[in-house]
């Protein structure tokens, strides 16, 4: 691929890129980020269109993002460090989890998981897309004009560099507006003061798994759960034994003091909080894995989910920059679904409707006629 004169440091970039390495690497379209926005965006693609060359970039050593669903092998049950539920799926019917053949999870409160972990919506959505996901590849530099983008990222040490026609960005937003990741032209200073005026919460997750020896649910036959405006818990029974899965999540202010405290007080003080679930408190060394999240913290997130703004606010964040470079991410969804994995999903969907118009792709039309959300 010729490239343009004006964008000289990408151009050396890939030309010492090509000397080491002898290759000359294309995509029609790279994402970035492989959480549930970018896989959805690759996913959709591909679907639209089998012969497109997706590559999506992603800096963590999985994928999911904010959806962190993790085993432990005596456990029936993931636990969730990331998003628990489809929340503003409550009551609803999700098109998405029938076509991807998901076990939907109902909760006594009406809340829908996913069944063994929310991570499986992300799994489904990579395994189904024929694009290629490159994890352990944080993305640094991007460079633009019209119908091509240079990525450079580093992977495993190396830096390497790769060029494609389009470009989705999912970078969450604290993560965007923290100018984590350069590009060249910039982010016009409209989209920059939308990114500035968001409000993102921060969340700290923590899931601990007791051997049923140690700790005994009240009510083993059903998840206990519980929820304010800034806690959320989850109690499950998780294997025949009787192992007890605890998941607490802690938001806004009870988040800030939280993160100021050890993990290991951050555990206590969370078995502390099942009280009304099991029939005495278990002490953490009895514990047989445990799991903490900062959300705030994580260079990668830098917070949990996006508060709403007004429409314009997120309208703006999600507009392309010269027809090649999208924007997908929760915070780029409507308004109703900003923050949530379903609005990342939506976001995903909408950004490859887009660049799939761009590239004139006559499917286009085609794509399967659901409605994200449904009433039942
Ligand atoms: C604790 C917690 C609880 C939640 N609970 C719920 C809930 O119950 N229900 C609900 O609907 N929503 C919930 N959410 C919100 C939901 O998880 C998010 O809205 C959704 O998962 C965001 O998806 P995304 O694809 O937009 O962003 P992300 O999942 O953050 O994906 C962005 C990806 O980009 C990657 N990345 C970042 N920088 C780079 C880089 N430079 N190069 C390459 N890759 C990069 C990240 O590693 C990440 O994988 C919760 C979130 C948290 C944290």
């Amino acid at each position: 691929m010729q490239l343009s004169a004006g964008i000289p440091a990408f151009a050396s970039l890939l030309g010492q890129k090509s000397a080491a390495r002898g290759l000359g690497t294309d995509y029609d379209v790279i994402v970035i980020g492989a959480g549930v926005a970018g896989l959805a965006a690759a996913e959709r693609l591909v679907s639209l269109d089998s012969d497109l060359k997706v590559l999506v970039l992603e800096a963590r050593d999985r994928i999911g993002g904010r959806v962190h669903s993790v085993r432990h092998q005596s456990s029936t049950r993931d636990a969730e460090l990331g998003a628990m539920s489809l929340t503003q799926a409550q009551g609803r019917d999700w098109a998405v989890t029938d076509r991807l053949g998901l076990n939907v999870d109902e909760f006594p409160d009406n809340s829908l998981g996913l069944y063994p972990g929310m991570a499986a919506l992300v799994r489904a959505l990579a395994e189904s897309s024929t694009g290629r996901v490159q994890l352990d590849s944080e993305v640094r530099e991007v460079f633009w004009r019209e119908g091509l983008v240079g990525v450079s990222y580093m992977n495993r040490r190396l830096s390497s560099a790769v060029t494609g026609r389009r470009l989705v960005v999912t970078l969450p937003a604290g993560v965007l507006r923290s100018g984590a990741l350069s590009i060249t032209p910039a982010l016009p200073s409209s989209k920059l003061d939308a990114l500035q005026s968001l409000s993102i919460e921060p969340a700290i997750s923590v899931a601990v798994l007791f051997p049923g020896s140690h700790a005994k649910l009240k009510d083993a036959t059903q998840p206990w759960l519980y929820e304010d405006s800034t806690t959320r818990l989850r109690a499950f029974s998780v294997s025949v034994d009787g192992d007890v899965l605890l998941e607490a999540q802690f938001r806004g202010s009870r988040a800030d003091a939280l993160s100021e405290q050890s993990e290991s007080l951050q555990l206590s003080l969370a078995i502390r909080a099942f009280g009304d679930a099991l029939e005495s408190l278990p002490l953490l060394s009895d514990a047989s894995w445990t799991g903490t999240a900062d959300w705030l913290a994580d260079p990668l997130s830098l917070g949990a989910a996006t508060q709403v703004g007004s429409t314009l606010t997120h309208l703006e964040i999600a507009s392309s920059m010269g027809n090649t470079v999208f924007f997908a991410g929760e915070a780029t969804a409507d308004p109703a679904a900003v923050g949530t994995v379903h609005g990342a999903y939506d976001s995903g969907e909408r950004a490859a409707r887009e660049v799939a118009l761009s590239l004139n792709i006559e499917s286009e039309l085609d794509f399967p006629n659901e409605p994200v959300l449904e009433l039942l």
